[in-house]
């Protein structure tokens, strides 16, 4: 029989993207359809999504929830099946999920997705569903409104797609969220004297799954643990890591139409006119033979880019070229159009949010490069892979797990898909770009290279079996 799940996100592509949780959101649900799972996804109405979902119903309405009127929705957009809380006072503003247009984030964030995870927990309760699965901190509290208001023992799967972000607000707001005061502990939802939105999904979800093997393993350790390793060593018994993956109907090169030339395993060589469209639209020099390298992602310290720009001179050395694409914090989107500014026609680069761009540097760059300091999955390799760049990643978390480095053994085996070096180290990632370019200089190896990239199973089937083994095991009540 079909399981009925209610998936809890701030964030679904295609509708609202800042990152990979909307990826996640957005490629999940279809792919668990295929497992005979039913997923509903409850997320917040921002402004002008009304707009961009078709045909919407009313299910639900509540004169006051948590400050102001609101009502939930039902609507379809594509293959989802989706549940739009539409509360105009927390949600109908202009900026993006979690901040104004500013960057500033709003003031009353804690509040906004209180409210998303009341009203997830209310519908678990009410309506029918086998389980809940919550995504980051944002559905943080469905769990503990799901025991502690509603009293409902439907199961909660918590997925971290980032240990980073915490979702932390002072004490004195807990009053806001009517829940029982005795919630407010160690054992419950406050951490560290603060209401700890991340830690409550920790704290209250039956099992906890983050989004690669490697990422579960270093989140129980005090260097990957973010201040959470104690808890979640405590609770490793509930923990498991299931790979992310890509929707690959949506991610397909042979069809994607924000490329300037489709092509597929089969005819690699069609890439050369992405690439070209690349390099015109930088203002690089065309010259196919030069080795194109970029950089997409958030601009933070996370990701590694203040790394890529200091690794520039080993793109030089290769005489290769680099574009940089990506927004974030001030200082490093300075650095990157300082870097620009400084190499025209050896690097471009495009400081902003741009889907359709961000697919042609898949389909038109060399490599990809992909320095974090820690990566919880990261999508962008896998991207990179199914569009045949190389990617140049750091060992950890789900880059470890996703890309075989190209070092004598792996190439002999026919096995290597790109390259790695152990995170943090300026050195290494400078020494990875180095065999990088060298593979370059030896086109059959570097076809075979892609080809094996491109052949890599970066498609949701796998992970999508086991989430559905997961749901089903904790449906049955033997979590
Ligand atoms: P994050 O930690 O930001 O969620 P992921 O690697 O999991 O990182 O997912 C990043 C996703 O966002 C990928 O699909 C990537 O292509 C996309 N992305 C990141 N920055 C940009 C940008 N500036 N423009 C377009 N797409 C971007």
């Amino acid at each position: 029989m079909s399981l009925r799940v209610l998936a809890v996100a701030s964030e679904v592509f295609p509708l609202v993207k800042t990152g990979g949780l909307a990826d996640v959101a957005g490629a999940l649900p279809p792919a668990l359809a295929g497992h005979d799972v039913a997923v509903t996804t409850l997320m917040p109405a921002y402004r002008g999504l009304l707009g961009r979902v078709g045909e919407v119903e009313q299910r639900l309405a509540w004169p006051l929830l948590f400050g102001g009127p609101a009502r939930l929705l039902a609507a379809r957009a594509g293959a989802l099946d989706l549940l739009l809380l539409d509360a105009p006072h927390l949600f109908d503003r202009a900026g993006g999920p979690y901040a104004g247009e500013n960057g500033v984030p709003f003031g009353d964030n804690l509040l906004r997705f209180a409210a998303l995870g009341a009203v997830a927990a209310q519908l678990a309760a009410s309506d029918g569903f086998d389980l809940v699965h919550a995504h980051d901190w944002q559905a943080g509290l469905v769990g503990a409104y799901l025991r502690l208001v509603q009293q409902r023992r439907v199961p909660v799967v918590f997925t971290v797609h980032n240990l980073a972000f915490q979702g932390q607000y002072p004490a004195s707001l807990f009053p806001l969220l009517g829940l029982p005061s005795a919630a407010f502990r160690t054992e419950g939802l406050e951490y560290f004297g603060m209401v700890g939105c991340l830690k409550a999904g920790l704290w209250y979800a039956d099992r906890i799954t983050t989004v690669s093997p490697s990422y579960a393993a270093e989140i129980r350790t005090p260097e990957g643990g973010m201040g959470l390793d104690g808890l979640l060593r405590g609770r490793a018994g509930s923990l498991s890591g299931i790979l992310n993956g890509i929707d690959t109907g949506e991610w397909n090169p042979a069809t994607d139409p924000a490329l300037a030339a489709r092509f597929d395993v089969g005819d690699i060589a069609a890439r050369a006119a992405n690439k070209a469209a690349l390099q015109a639209r930088f203002g690089l020099e065309p010259d196919p033979s030069k080795q194109l390298f970029c950089f997409i992602g958030r601009l933070a310290w996370q990701k590694g880019i203040d790394l890529a720009l200091e690794a520039i001179p080993s793109l030089f050395a290769a005489d290769a070229q680099l574009i940089l694409l990506g927004s974030g914090e001030a200082v490093l989107e300075q650095r990157c159009r300082g870097a620009a500014r400084a190499n025209p026609g050896r690097i471009g680069a495009f400081i902003g949010f741009d889907e359709g761009l961000a697919r042609l540097c898949y389909a038109g760059s060399d490599a990809v490069l992909v320095p974090s300091r820690f990566e919880p999955c990261g999508l962008t390799q896998l991207c990179a892979l199914r569009y045949g760049a190389l990617p140049i990643v750091a060992r950890t978390g789900g880059l470890l797990d996703t890309v075989i480095d190209g070092n004598e053994m792996a190439i002999s085996a026919g096995v290597a898909t790109g390259f790695s070096f152990n995170a943090g180290s300026l050195e290494l990632l400078m020494e990875a770009i180095g065999r990088a370019a060298r593979a370059w200089r030896d086109p059959p190896l570097w076809s075979r290279l892609q080809a094996n990239a491109m052949a890599s199973d970066v498609s949701w089937q796998h992970s999508a079996g086991q989430y559905a083994a997961l749901f089903r095991t904790l449906a049955a009540g033997h979590g």
